[in-house]
């Protein structure tokens, strides 16, 4: 299995080689060179995998430059219980009217972003030691991707995590969460401004070839394709859970969306040949990608045109994974791709429509948005007719699958958060606290680890050339 670029400017690479980059040097996506395919003597063959041992077989199908052994150790160590602590890793919990949410926030973050970024983790530590080199992770966050790298990364060989973060602007839950982790290899740095000065401070360093080279330093972002094939293994493990061998074969799937990372995921495994019916995208009141799958036409927006809404991980302005959907739908064609991006580039929008057709009859896809109101309303219900407390981006979700929903079809909305990470909102809906899960019952109380700086480049700079680990000596 090698990699390419979606823009047909890399050669061909094997995964190791990909895993710790981000974009690919022609600035295009990476993505397998053929999706591998699944037979459905295979898929029933998997039904009586554990979660961790499921990972295992469907990342072999992306990794073949890893032995499989070491492959199965290093996701035996990312799934299980210790890291998420419920009665069930990845459990299926029905709801009213031929739904069911897929739990994929059982993890330390409480938010589906661990599923991914567990595995993230120790890939990374076992390719860092095997090339026998380090990485220093410099990332921005508003909570929720900074704090799942961080838990992801803790206590890991050859690697550190920078994470910058704006002072004063998370929740107390966010920062109680990332800010009482003690590993030395976790530096939190709260940055006196907002989050855009943060990624503008991040940007600066990254974008300084010389610093970033001499410090080795390295990202998680969503655009990483070991998170996406992480991904597909859950939309395995629900089919496998929602089907049995003589019932119903075909399954929808919900997916409340902000970067596209998820969903590709769920394409991804639709055309691995896992008999999925329609992938519903959901978005909040930012409905770039709604927008696209209506009209055909993508538009990104800018910074000011995009909203804070209360479901604030899906407030995206544009939608970094889905120049990997677009290569599929242009007949995985770079140079098509690559001119579809230069229009994007220069008039700010591309327009598709004349493929609409492909959308839902070759790819499944339909979508629809939600909105504040829509989401209040959404958990009131969900808790009053199913007794189940979700959080407000599993609103989303669950209403725009609503409309979806077909006769003997399960319709999987999948969880992308507990609620105790959004008690605003859950207050603002049903008038209580939400609870928070027991493991973490004490985590106010913690003591918090944290820097204060400047909004200040060079604060920052400094900062990274005195903690980041010498080169060779984070390996032993
Ligand atoms: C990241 C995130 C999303 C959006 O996922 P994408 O992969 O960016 O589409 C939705 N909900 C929550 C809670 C998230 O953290």
């Amino acid at each position: 299995m090698k990699y390419i670029s979606t823009r047909g400017g890399m050669a061909p690479q094997s995964f190791s080689d990909i895993l710790l980059e981000g974009l690919a040097p022609d600035g295009g996506l990476t993505v397998p060179e053929t999706i591998p395919q699944v037979s459905a003597e295979t898929r029933e063959q998997w039904r009586g995998l554990g979660y961790a041992e499921l990972a295992a077989e469907i990342l072999s199908l992306f990794i073949d430059d890893i032995p499989r052994e070491d492959l199965r150790r290093l996701t035996a160590a990312a799934y299980n219980t210790e890291v998420f602590p419920g009665p069930q890793m990845v459990p299926l919990k029905p709801l009213k009217g031929g739904m069911s949410l897929l739990g994929l926030s059982e993890g330390p973050t409480l938010a589906f972003k661990d599923m991914a970024m567990q595995f993230l983790g120790q890939i990374f530590e076992y390719v860092l030691e095997k090339r026998g080199t380090t990485l220093n992770i410099l990332g921005a966050t508003s909570g929720d991707t900074g704090s799942a790298a961080e838990y992801a990364m803790r206590g890991k060989r050859g690697v550190s995590v920078f994470m910058l973060s704006p002072q004063g602007r998370m929740s107390a839950f966010q920062r109680a969460q990332m800010y009482s982790l003690q590993d030395e290899n976790i530096h939190n740095i709260a940055v006196a401004g907002v989050f855009d000065d943060c990624q503008d401070i991040v940007k600066a360093l990254a974008g300084d070839l010389e610093f970033k080279s001499a410090y080795r330093l390295g990202a998680v972002n969503s655009i990483n394709w070991a998170r996406i094939a992480a991904q597909v293994v859950y939309y395995f493990w629900g089919w496998l859970r929602a089907t049995d061998q003589s019932g119903p074969q075909q399954v929808s799937f919900c997916v409340p969306s902000g970067n596209f990372g998820n969903i590709l995921a769920g394409h991804i495994a639709r055309e691995m040949g896992l008999p999925i019916r329609r992938l519903v995208l959901a978005t909040n009141e930012n409905n770039v990608l709604e927008e696209f799958f209506r009209t055909g036409v993508y538009r990104p927006r800018s910074a000011a045109q995009t909203h804070a809404t209360s479901s604030p991980s899906m407030d995206i302005s544009k939608a970094s994974n889905f120049e990997r959907f677009v290569f599929d739908l242009l007949g995985r064609d770079p140079q098509r791709l690559a001119n579809v991006w230069k229009k994007l580039d220069s008039a700010g929008y591309f327009d598709l429509s004349e493929l609409k057709p492909d959308f839902e009859g070759r790819y499944g896809f339909v979508s629809g948005t939600s909105s504040h109101a829509d989401r209040l309303a959404t958990i009131r219900k969900v808790k009053e007719e199913s007794g189940v407390l979700i959080d407000p981006h599993t609103a989303d979700g669950v209403k725009v699958a609503e409309t979806y929903v077909e006769p003997g079809v399960p319709m999987l909305v999948l969880e992308t958060a507990l609620p105790a990470k959004f008690a605003e909102t859950i207050v603002e809906a049903i008038g209580e606290e939400p609870p928070v899960p027991a493991h973490l019952g004490d985590l106010a109380s913690l003591p918090q680890r944290v820097v204060n700086l400047d909004c200040d480049v060079e604060q920052v700079r400094e900062y990274i050339r005195k903690h980041a680990p010498v080169q060779g000596a984070a390996a032993s």
